[in-house]
């Protein structure tokens, strides 16, 4: 940990720069808490890698997530939110104020909020590792237009898949979706929508074994492995789309935070309280089941209301 410790302490301090922190820092802003939100290496979440969002209320025609995340920043720093760019390297919640390095800058804090989001999962095999970014991706709002006319496979059978490979159908001749079971977990209004889809076919019972390919030349075929017989199989493809879901950005807190198994963060039941008095968490860090911008937004304005109340307890000396 740095040792700045002439930094002045903020009163709160939100880590996380998607619906749930910006939402936490229009509330606590407007509550004149002046909070600092640290935006982490992806400024705006997973929104900014998402392309039309067509169930936010309030937007009748949809709006395109990065856009969205713009306004919500806007929103937020018209009432006084500071921003910090920079990624949280480490946080030490034993200490109180509470100490939390961004970049080699140590910043002190008496409340925090966790909205730090979730990330890609990918399959953890050594091709898609080497591929990365040469013809492998795990976001098809950022790298579609690279395989404009070409093939390409999406791994998943969820809404991300679905969304993806919908997405991917502007610029690909064809989009392969490659699922491990025979059925899919996406909604149905979005298993539809692909299915229907005159670009799109599936593989069922399927598991990528290895991609081909080089960085030099890219990605010219996947092996797929028959989950019920084992028999692997050659495909031919452009590019390979991870859309197999998320895992919660929760590495900095294991230790100090109360995590479930799959590492989201626990809090309270019907607030934002974390096991530590004055952490807070909100939106999908703590989140697996829902998941959504609005469900985000959400938790972030009860994190703020959960900080300010502490925040104004502890002033008073009750807690
Ligand atoms: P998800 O629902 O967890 O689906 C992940 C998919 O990937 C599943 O089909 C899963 O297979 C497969 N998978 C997981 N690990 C795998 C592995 N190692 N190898 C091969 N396949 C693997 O995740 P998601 O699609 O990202 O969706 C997450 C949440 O966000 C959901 O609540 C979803 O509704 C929401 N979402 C909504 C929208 C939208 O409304 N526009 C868009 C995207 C996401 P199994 O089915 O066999 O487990």
């Amino acid at each position: 940990m740095p040792d700045e410790s002439n930094n002045p302490v903020n009163r709160l301090v939100i880590i996380g720069s998607g619906p749930a922190g910006l939402t936490a820092a229009l509330y606590a802003a407007r509550a004149n808490l002046a909070p600092l939100l640290i935006e982490g290496h992806e400024p705006g979440g997973q929104l900014t890698i998402t392309t039309e969002v067509e169930n936010y209320p309030g937007f009748e025609h949809g709006i395109h997530g990065p856009e969205m995340m713009d306004v919500f920043r806007r929103q937020a720093a018209r009432f006084g939110t500071q921003f910090l760019a920079g990624a949280v390297t480490d946080a030490d919640l034993a200490k109180y104020p509470f100490e939390i390095a961004v970049d080699g800058t140590m910043i002190m804090a008496e409340a925090l909020i966790i909205a730090t989001g979730a990330s890609a999962k990918l399959l953890g095999i050594e091709s898609e590792k080497r591929l990365m970014g040469y013809g492998v991706s795990a976001c098809a709002t950022c790298d579609g237009a690279f395989f404009k006319d070409k093939e390409v496979i999406v791994v998943g059978g969820g809404d991300t898949a679905m969304e993806e490979a919908t997405f991917l159908t502007r610029f690909c001749s064809r989009v392969t979706i490659a699922h491990r079971r025979d059925t899919l977990r996406a909604s149905k209004i979005m298993q539809e929508r692909a299915q229907k889809h005159s670009k799109i076919e599936f593989i069922w019972n399927s598991e990528v074994a290895e991609i081909i390919g080089e960085p030099a030349a890219g990605v010219s075929g996947v092996s797929l492995r028959d989950v019920n017989t084992g028999e692997l199989r050659h495909i031919r493809t452009d590019g390979v789309f991870m859309a197999i879901g998320h895992h919660p950005n929760t590495t900095l807190f294991h230790n100090q935070l109360d995590m479930d198994e799959l590492g989201y963060l626990i809090v309270q039941p019907g607030s934002t309280y974390t096991n530590i008095e004055g952490v807070f968490a909100a939106g999908d860090v703590a989140d697996r089941i829902y998941r959504q911008a609005v469900t985000a937004a959400g938790t972030g304005c009860m994190a703020a209301l959960d900080a300010e109340r502490w925040l104004e307890a502890r002033e008073a000396g009750e807690v």
